[in-house]
């Protein structure tokens, strides 16, 4: 089969070029078209020819078996001729049909296939051409019509067609393919303005994709570099303040040590509020630093999360104990994590859940873990407070609070970490309200490594 695929590469590169076709409306299926016919025409008609010609000859007509050579040739010659306007060698080749029609007709007559070539030349045309030329073959259908009709009424031609013609016989039959042709056209044509206007609308959506696909490009290296200067700003902010900020701790610390008690009450009480105040701004500021810290250093590998939550489980053993809490996990899987960073968000999210209970009610925590298809879904289920649902997506920013610091202790970073650490894995991480009470924490973690 390489003959035939070379063949067809010549033809193809002959006929439609060797750029590379943009389908921007149906004239481009058009000329795939007429060069699939003529691929398919020069082995179908040399295969046709070799009876042909012997027919021809046994039958006493070698000059039909001339013009059937002559024939094969001119469409060789419209396939393989270098350099030709493919629109030239569309007209060449409704020509010779048409030629190959009359011949047909002029030597076999009604035994011949002529009227049933031109038919099919019609339907050949309305095809390869835009539409205007198709309405031009009925007309071309029409004039030889009339000139056979002429020929075969005023016998012009010793030929079988005036012999096995007469003119009522002709006009009833050429009608009928008058008819038929236009029939065709009307049908083809319907269906071509059909398919142009939906390439046309393939066309413009693709082009309008391919636009909003390039802005979206655009505003998500945007953001990328915003985030990456605003990280890079947190850390030198909170970086660069740590230096004045110790200065200052220690400043009110040697100034509690040495005067409290020595000056009158209300210098006491300011003094005190001087050093609250600094260490809620120390705790902050490493908070932030943390913050812009996350991801910087990271070292991913495979992590058993039962491990991890068992330790955290440990870490706040202090907190549990007090706030007499139970604590249920599920069998948790192993997955590929940064285990630092991990740690941390089940440690801050365990605290919430410890911190954020309800007066009077022991807080009853559940951990569990469920397999979706590409992840794993993490649930921290708790009794707690709850969360309103118009806070639900503010609880994630940095910063942000529910409740007053005489309330409940904090700094409005743990969540902040906890989603900026389970993006850094390619997950994502949101709350629900738990329907017997309390909140449900989840987060879903890539089963595989996301690059
Ligand atoms: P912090 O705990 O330091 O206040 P977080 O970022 O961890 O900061 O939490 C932000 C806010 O979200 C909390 O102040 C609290 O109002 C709310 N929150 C977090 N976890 C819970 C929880 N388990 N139940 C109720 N509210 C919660």
């Amino acid at each position: 089969m390489r003959w035939w695929l070379r063949y067809k590469k010549i033809i193809e590169k002959n006929i439609l070029g060797t750029a590379k076709p943009e389908i921007k409306d149906l004239s481009y299926w058009r000329n795939r078209l007429f060069t699939n016919f003529i691929i398919f025409l020069l082995p179908i008609s040399l295969v046709a020819l070799i009876p042909g010609v012997f027919m021809s000859v046994k039958g006493n007509i070698p000059l039909l078996a001339v013009f059937d050579i002559c024939m094969f040739f001119s469409f060789n010659l419209i396939a393989f001729i270098p350099k030709l306007d493919l629109f030239i060698r569309k007209v060449l080749a409704t020509v010779m049909l048409y030629l190959l029609a009359i011949g047909l007709l002029v030597f076999l007559g009604s035994f011949g296939p002529g009227l049933l070539y031109l038919l099919a030349i019609t339907v050949f045309i309305t095809l390869i051409f835009p539409v205007p030329v198709a309405y031009w073959s009925i007309g071309i259908n029409i004039t030889i019509s009339i000139l056979f009709a002429l020929i075969i009424h005023f016998k012009l031609l010793n030929s079988p067609l005036t012999q096995l013609y007469h003119l009522g016989s002709w006009i009833a039959v050429s009608s009928n393919l008058i008819f038929l042709s236009i029939f065709c056209v009307v049908l083809l044509d319907t269906i071509g303005k059909g398919l142009q206007a939906t390439i046309l609308k393939e066309a413009l959506l693709q082009k309008q994709l391919q636009h909003e696909s390039k802005k979206l490009e655009q505003m998500v290296e945007t953001l990328k570099h915003k985030n990456q200067e605003l990280e890079q700003f947190a850390y030198i902010a909170s970086h660069d303040l740590q230096e004045p900020l110790r200065t200052t701790t220690a400043l009110v610390e040697n100034l509690e040590k040495q005067y409290k008690g020595r000056l009158d009450d209300t210098a006491d009480l300011y003094l005190n509020f001087l050093s609250q105040a600094s260490t809620r701004m120390r705790t902050l500021i490493t908070g932030l630093l943390e913050y812009s810290h996350i991801g910087k250093e990271k070292q991913r590998s495979l992590v058993n999360c039962n491990t991890l939550v068992k330790e955290t489980i440990s870490d706040l053993d202090a907190s549990i104990k007090e706030s007499k809490a139970s604590i249920i996990t599920d069998n948790l899987p192993q997955l590929p994590a940064y285990p630092l960073e991990l740690k941390q968000v089940f440690q801050n999210l365990l605290s919430n859940a410890l911190k954020f209970r309800q007066k009077n009610v022991r807080p009853q925590i559940k951990i569990t873990a469920i397999r979706e298809t590409d992840y794993w879904t993490f649930s921290i289920i708790d009794n707690g407070i709850g969360i309103e649902e118009r806070f639900r997506e503010k609880i994630f920013a940095i910063f942000q609070r529910l409740h007053p610091k005489s309330q409940y202790d904090g700094t409005g970073i743990g969540l902040a970490h906890c989603r900026k650490i389970i993006e850094l894995h390619g997950g994502k991480i949101w709350v629900e309200t738990n329907p017997n009470g309390g909140s449900i924490f989840r987060f879903k973690l890539p089963v595989t490594y996301l690059t």
